[in-house]
């Protein structure tokens, strides 16, 4: 690694978190338009969300350019909004700091251990957005869109056969097939545990992990949903904690976003 390499890897860093600031309201621009009670007020849904520059939460007020950079720019507005004086939300910057530090990271790793390291980063930003998306939309509403999952499986696709890399067709394609099958077996008998919609999910995760993380996806999202309920429930609420819905969209999309900085995964 030369001192070019940690060049691309700060530049990777401010696209991820370019893109998560895109994502951001690009998702919460979605969920006006198709699920909260204000979508029947906007008619042409698409021109909505993707037209016009993001907007301060309280004063509806379209934000200058400077203060849209990643990370900087909650830094350069003092965190205050510079029309309203009100408090922008800290949140932004926490997502866009975890998204820096995530893109600067997976391609320094990737640079190392894979000679594609240009187009698996690319990938992995377009995974990135949809996971964030799919995220957010489970956590609020426990539900995943179809067209999210459609997009990683195309994507997955298209990665595997784009890039030359070692793993065995079989290998790639027989444990998605072997996780949807069983799953579908534990939802035939115990039905209601898992949504089909997260088993599409694992399915298409799974591809887009490719083999060996394949294998431990959906265990590594249990163990993480598994510490967020210990977290989040004390020893006392766990009657209430067993009645609320998972968001296992979520949980899903940390473990495959954790298992893709795992070089193995393409050195097979
Ligand atoms: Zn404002």
């Amino acid at each position: 690694m030369d001192i070019f390499d940690y060049l691309l890897s700060l530049y990777y860093g401010f696209v991820f978190a370019s893109v998560i600031s895109f994502a951001n309201v690009f998702t919460s621009r979605c969920k006006k338009a198709f699920y909260e009670k204000s979508r029947k007020n906007i008619s042409n849904k698409w021109k909505y969300i993707l037209s016009g520059r993001s907007k301060c939460d309280h004063c509806n007020s379209s934000i200058t350019f400077i203060y849209l950079i990643p990370v900087f720019g909650y830094l350069f507005s003092l965190r205050k909004c510079t029309k309203c004086k009100q408090n922008i939300s800290i949140s932004y910057f926490i997502e866009e700091t975890i998204a820096f530090m995530y893109g600067f990271v997976f391609f320094y790793i990737t640079k190392k251990y894979n000679v594609h390291y240009h187009i698996l980063t690319i990938f992995m930003i377009f995974y990135f957005f949809i996971c964030y998306f799919i995220s957010s939309i489970d956590f609020t509403y426990f539900l995943i869109p179809t067209e999210a999952i459609f997009s990683i499986f195309i994507l997955s696709i298209m990665e595997y056969f784009l890039i030359d890399n070692k793993i065995q067709f079989i290998l790639w394609i027989s444990i998605p097939i072997t996780w949807f099958a069983l799953l579908h077996l534990i939802n035939y008998f115990m039905p209601g545990k898992l949504g089909l919609a997260d088993i599409h999910l694992i399915f298409a995760l799974c591809l887009a992990t490719a083999f060996p993380g394949s294998l431990f996806l959906p265990t590594i999202a249990s163990f993480i949903a598994i510490i967020y309920f210990f977290i989040r429930y004390r020893k006392e609420q766990w009657n209430t904690a067993r009645l609320t819905k998972i968001p296992f969209g979520l949980f899903l999309c940390i473990a495959f976003i954790l298992l893709k900085l795992i070089p193995s995964s393409y050195i097979f």
